[in-house]
């Protein structure tokens, strides 16, 4: 048995190289993580235009005028959204702009249409603006040049409009790991199966698609081994053409808890094969050439957790991310939490703030094969060491 510390160092050791990258469509892009750094090719807005639907004036022109001593211009023009130059503004005269209208030369300021009054071709201006007021000044939003996103950097839907607003229409992305996902165990069922009583439907391929998702990585569904030995070893072949591999169930001290012999002689080469964390102890990891291979435990709530330990960050490093690390803070413990020596726990807690102070509890029972509390749960509790009382301060993972 090995603690958790050396555990990671292990997987980290062996970290396969980052995915190559592949030109993808803006439409297709989003969660996806950059293969490539972006800047600007021109400036944004690409020419001064008017925040407001008004008239562009000389904003001296404008100078003292109130609702009760309105200042008359002569409308010379008309500028709708867009980079056309309207005509030229000279003292006396004013031209109706829109919104993103192209500010026609010698103007200095907008108007707000609600502040004026339009009577055939004159307008009343009912308020003194200063120069600049309401006027968009090409380029600040961005400039020429201007680097704005960085290779590692997840896309978010912001960022698909900024690349967007720059005419990308494709973008080089980091190719997504394809992670094999096969459970094991004679007792369980496809969820496209009819209900049987006597087995259990398998959802740790299913949690662990969902992780392989979120965490920015292609699942490869392998389905369902029973605990036949040719069949597993089969499987378990097939699984090593994908970037990383995942069985779960299958590697505890049972008898039919073979997957670990299947792996080595699949060629894996194993690495550890128990970590004294809990849930997760026996937790089998190895290396196919570079290829991480992971035999996590059946139990679903050890399944996801170890897979959350030992896998997503691996998937973020071979996706360039920057940091691999969930956010990690503390909070004040609610409720005391007994504990088994020399492991490493990590309880399913839910957090929440009670004014400033963050708190954080237990969803209750933390049997590992206990799913409901793992969909209750929105932080893991890190206990390293020690029992804990209410009212102790803990280290919590955001999930
Ligand atoms: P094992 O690690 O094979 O000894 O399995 C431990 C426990 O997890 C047993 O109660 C299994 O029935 C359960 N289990 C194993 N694989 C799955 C799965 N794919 N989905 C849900 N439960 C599972
Ligand atoms: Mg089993």
């Amino acid at each position: 048995m090995i603690s958790f510390d050396k555990a990671r160092q292990i997987v980290f050791e062996h970290l396969p190289s980052q995915m190559a990258a592949e030109e993808i469509p803006l439409t297709e892009a989003l969660g996806r993580v950059l293969a490539e750094d972006i800047a600007a090719g021109f400036d944004i807005p690409p020419y001064d235009n008017s925040a407001m639907d008004g008239y562009a004036v000389c904003a001296g022109d404008t100078s003292g005028a109130s609702s009760d001593h309105p200042v008359t211009l002569k409308v010379i023009g008309e500028t709708a959204a867009g980079g056309k130059l309207g005509a030229t503004v000279e003292p006396g005269s004013c031209v109706r702009i829109m919104t993103g209208g192209c500010i026609p030369p010698g103007a200095d300021a907008i108007v707000r249409v609600e502040e004026t009054e339009e009577i055939q071709n004159r307008v009343k201006i009912k308020e003194e603006v200063a120069a600049n007021r309401d006027i968009r000044r090409k380029g600040e939003d961005l400039r020429d040049g201007q680097k704005i996103l960085k290779q590692g950097e997840r896309l978010r839907p912001a960022h698909i409009g900024l690349l967007a607003s720059l005419g990308k229409d494709r973008v080089q992305l980091r190719r997504k790991p394809k992670v094999g996902i096969l459970a094991t165990g004679d007792e369980l069922l496809d969820i496209t199966a009819p209900h049987d009583p006597e087995k259990i439907y398998s959802s740790n391929n299913y949690a662990l698609m969902a992780q392989t998702l979120d965490a920015g990585a292609e699942p490869v569904l392998l389905g369902i081994a029973g605990d036949e030995q040719n069949i597993l070893r089969e499987k378990i072949e097939d699984g090593l053409n994908c970037d990383i591999l995942v069985t779960t169930g299958g590697v505890s001290a049972g008898k039919y808890d073979i997957v670990q012999d299947i792996f080595a002689q699949a060629g894996v080469r194993i690495l550890f094969s128990k970590v004294a964390i809990r849930p997760g102890m026996p937790t089998v990891f190895g290396v196919a050439e570079n290829k991480p291979v992971y035999g996590l435990p059946g139990n679903p709530v050890s399944a996801m957790v170890t897979y959350e330990l030992f896998v997503r960050p691996v998937i973020l490093s071979m996706l360039g991310v920057a940091s691999q690390k969930r956010e990690e803070t503390t909070a004040v413990l609610s409720e005391g939490l007994n504990k088994k020596p020399g492991r490493f726990h990590f309880l399913r807690g839910v957090t929440s703030f009670e004014g400033k102070t963050r708190r954080v509890t237990t969803t209750g029972s933390q049997g590992s094969g206990i799913l409901s509390s793992r969909g209750r749960a929105n932080c893991l509790i890190l206990l390293p060491d020690g029992p804990k009382e209410a009212g102790d301060e803990v280290r919590i993972m955001l999930l």
